[in-house]
């Protein structure tokens, strides 16, 4: 089978890291994702998230832990801050990682910490994690859903975020948010890791109107290899036999209210749990062929694995 290259839009990787005690560099059975089974599925670059950035202290913490994770030359990552590197990712032997703060409650309402952070290869945020926080208010696991939105203070930092370059990512946020993020993004967006809510009906992924409303922003929507998010008519339920069927039917249901070009991936590796048919980065080349398999052409799973959302990166990096 043909080589089909990866951008991953979602990894939890470098905290997970330290949590399973294990290195990157090193293939272990814990967790999902090291340099070997990422090797193995072809990845090529992801962004991994820094979460949860609510505090000035969090913030620290995770930044030290990134370029602890980047400047190991035994775990043979490189930092990708511009379409530039993805060339040298392209024609190497590295992986390139991606900076993105999942929540960002921890900057300060004059920006400094956002400005700061571009400089230190910044390139995705996502406003909150499914909490809120003084810029807006995401979608909760549990319980009732927030009625409001971006904070007028939320609105001025999309647009800052915007004009430097960084991607906009809304997976997590609550309705309210998303629409109101969706009416002031002049660049395109990401849901980096949300499913079809018309297939698992649960917060966390998209209505059929919010699937459009990506597209005409030429935005993509990073498939979730979570179970609490595939799982058809069951939402929120663990099931380690969901099949690669069912990721197919999400990606199928986007394609059809949309088109090829807006469907990516965003595993959520080291985040959630997964099912055994995608139990790790190694499993991206057998769910290719699935794919290919059943109705999708080389064409379309190149988009998929990594075109569409690099072409979000060249339309939103500036
Ligand atoms: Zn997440």
């Amino acid at each position: 089978m043909d080589t089909f290259y990866v951008i991953d839009g979602h990894v939890d990787t470098v905290t997970k890291l330290i949590l399973d005690k294990r290195k990157f560099f090193m293939r272990s059975r814990k967790g999902h994702c090291d340099y070997p089974r990422m090797k193995e599925g072809n990845v090529k670059a992801a962004l991994f998230s820094l979460y949860p950035m609510n505090t000035l202290k969090s913030i620290i913490r995770g930044l030290d832990l990134w370029f602890q994770f980047i400047s190991n030359p035994e775990n043979k990552v490189i930092q990708v801050r511009s379409l530039e590197d993805f060339d040298k990712v392209f024609n190497s032997e590295k992986i390139g990682a991606i900076l993105h703060f999942e929540g960002i409650g921890g900057i300060d309402s004059d920006f400094k910490f956002l400005r700061l952070a571009w400089h230190l290869g910044l390139r995705s945020l996502s406003l909150t994690w499914s909490d809120s926080n003084k810029f807006g208010n995401g979608s909760r696991f549990h319980g009732k859903q927030p009625e409001r939105g971006l904070t007028p203070l939320g609105k001025d930092l999309v647009r800052e975020a915007q004009s430097m370059g960084i991607t906009i990512d809304v997976s997590h946020l609550n309705d309210p948010s998303f629409w109101e993020l969706h009416e002031i993004a002049d660049k395109p967006y990401i849901a980096s890791h949300s499913n079809a809510r018309a297939i698992c009906g649960h917060v966390r992924n998209l209505t059929d109107e919010q699937i459009k409303a990506i597209q005409e922003k030429k935005g993509t929507i990073g498939i979730n290899f979570s179970m609490n998010f595939l799982n058809p008519g069951k939402p929120g339920q663990a099931n380690l036999k969901i099949g690669l069927d069912v990721i197919k039917k999400h990606v199928d249901h986007v394609v059809n209210l949309t088109n090829i070009n807006t469907v990516a991936i965003g595993s959520d590796y080291d985040g959630t749990r997964v099912p055994r048919c995608v139990k790790d980065p190694s499993k991206f080349p057998s769910l290719w062929e699935f794919l290919l398999n059943n109705g999708y052409s080389k064409q379309d799973i190149k988009k998929i694995s990594h075109e569409n959302l690099l072409r979000v990166f060249k339309n939103s990096w500036k």
